[in-house]
């Protein structure tokens, strides 16, 4: 693998030595307040049976989301009005239905372009030339390098698609909508098999032994992960990955994709189709851009590596985030110039405020708060938390510009440019609002998530920097 150093990872590097220790077997894990944190260990019966829920039901909602559109222009009751049309007493006519009008069906083609496309993401991770970015302290103590080359991986995988497509005539640009259902199929296949080999592959082999975080109930170690960094070799980060690349890269191959098909259909691509391409390819971009910004975001720095990360990337994540452009080759929307003007600022507003304050946490934590928000130095309250190898750490919180309005302003912005997204589709429809409600009902359970955690990580500290900035989404509101 080709790596490059850049100036964060030269920032950084004083600390890495202190990984040096991943194979250590942890201490009880207990930080200055008494408590631990990370991970939740204690698990109530509702929380078993959440767990339950979600491992069942979230694969049948997809598919459910998946039948909607396919069969029933995406009405989102269509298929439960059919269900309810069926005997339940004649298992005969339950299996047809199961059969015929719900299941997506099984290709080879679906097959091998899946696998294919995953094979070929992990080469562009393993053999791109890269830069190397650094996470956060994990609770036992670690600094873990990684490979960031996301935006030249997502660069050559579209350049590849277009000339491949549009330029050679190789394949159709339709092809991944043309087989929406077999990859639907083949993703789950992958997504179980890599929740179910994470939970193996924890118990057996762990790649960073100390990090990993047990509970009484299976379902839920399964649901929520049990290691923390999950690895083949030193560099093949799993969490990276699959977020990263079967995941984000997807989302804006497969609009485009169903642009081409909509394109085929009617002979030009909406105004409506060209806003959600564009507003997810800026929102896809962004991420990449800021890879080595992501590295210390809740998703690497704090969530473990179950079915909830290994499925939902693999599965949630390309085929709901992607609904809208489902919807509009169903429903090709022309929208008016005002509308088109409106739906525009909402979501630029919401980028500019989703950047700049994720920005703001990034560069005071860059620079130890030694640096300027809204034109002034950075007003921080600096804190202490105990890791599992025994060291006491440093850290800090800002609680000037965007963070002094509220805990959580980045996630306004991220509603912002969410709903954006859904009104790019008109309003003819409940479907493509689904991300809309899910990013509020995510991102309102990842505060109260957040709060737990970072309360038992910094105590006292957090009450303090909870009572200088009361809010937690909205300011003055909530
Ligand atoms: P944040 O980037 O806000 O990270 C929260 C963490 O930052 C806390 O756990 C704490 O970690 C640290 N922190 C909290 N307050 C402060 C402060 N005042 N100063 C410095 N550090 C602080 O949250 P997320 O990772 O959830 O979100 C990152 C972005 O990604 C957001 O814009 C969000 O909207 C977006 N997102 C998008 C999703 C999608 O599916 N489209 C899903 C989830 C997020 P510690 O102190 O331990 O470092």
């Amino acid at each position: 693998m080709a790596v490059t150093q850049d100036s964060t990872s030269t920032l950084k590097q004083r600390n890495v030595k202190a990984s040096g220790s991943s194979e250590a077997t942890a201490p009880t894990l207990v930080a200055q307040t008494g408590k631990t944190w990370g991970r939740a260990r204690e698990i109530g019966i509702l929380t078993i049976i959440g767990s339950y829920i979600t491992v069942l039901f979230a694969p049948l909602f997809v598919v459910y989301m998946w039948v909607s559109c396919d069969k029933y222009q995406c009405e989102i009751l269509g298929p439960a009005s059919k269900l309810l049309t069926y005997d339940l007493s004649d298992s005969k006519s339950w299996i047809a239905f199961l059969t015929d009008d719900f299941f997506p069906k099984p290709t080879a083609e679906g097959f091998y372009l899946y696998f294919g496309w995953l094979f070929f993401q992990a080469a562009l991770y393993v053999f791109v030339p890269a830069k190397i970015g650094y996470g956060q302290e994990t609770p036992a103590g670690l600094i873990l390098p990684y490979v960031v080359n996301g935006l030249r991986a997502w660069f050559i995988t579209h350049a590849l698609f277009i000339a491949g497509s549009i330029g050679l005539g190789l394949f159709p640009a339709s092809i991944i909508h043309d087989n929406w259902g077999a990859l639907l199929i083949s993703a789950n296949v992958y997504g179980f098999f890599l929740a179910f080999f994470s939970y193996v592959k924890a118990n057996l082999f762990p790649s960073h032994p100390a990090d990993r975080k047990f509970s009484s109930s299976f379902i839920y170690d399964f649901l929520m992960g049990i290691e923390f960094n999950p690895r083949i070799g030193k560099w093949f980060d799993f969490k990276l990955f699959h977020n990263g690349r079967p995941g984000i890269v997807a989302w804006t191959l497969i609009n485009l994709s169903f642009a081409a098909a909509q394109y085929n259909n009617i002979g030009y691509v909406t105004n409506s189709m060209i806003l959600v391409n564009l507003f997810h390819l800026i929102y896809v971009l962004d991420f990449f851009y800021n890879e080595d910004w992501y590295l210390r975001t809740i998703d690497i720095c704090h969530d473990h590596f179950g079915f909830y990360l290994a499925w939902g990337d693999s599965v949630w994540l390309p085929f709901l985030y992607t609904l809208q452009s489902h919807y509009l080759v169903r429903h090709p929307v022309d929208l008016s110039l005002p509308y088109t003007g409106a739906v525009l600022a909402v979501g630029l507003a919401g980028y500019y405020i989703f950047r700049a304050v994720n920005h703001q946490k990034d560069i005071v934590r860059r620079t130890d708060g030694n640096c300027l928000i809204w034109g002034k130095p950075a007003k921080v309250i600096r804190t202490e938390f105990a890791t599992s190898d025994g060291k006491t750490r440093k850290s800090l919180l800002l609680i000037s510009g965007f963070w002094g309005l509220s805990r959580h302003f980045n996630y306004v912005g991220d509603l912002m440019i969410s709903l954006a997204m859904c009104m790019s589709c008109g309003t003819g429809h409940i479907l493509p609002y689904f991300y809309i409600f899910y990013m509020t009902f995510l991102l309102v359970q990842r505060i109260f998530r957040d709060q737990d955690r970072c309360q038992n990580k910094y105590g006292h500290y957090w009450d303090q920097y909870c009572k200088a900035v009361p809010y937690k989404l909205i300011p003055y509101i909530w």
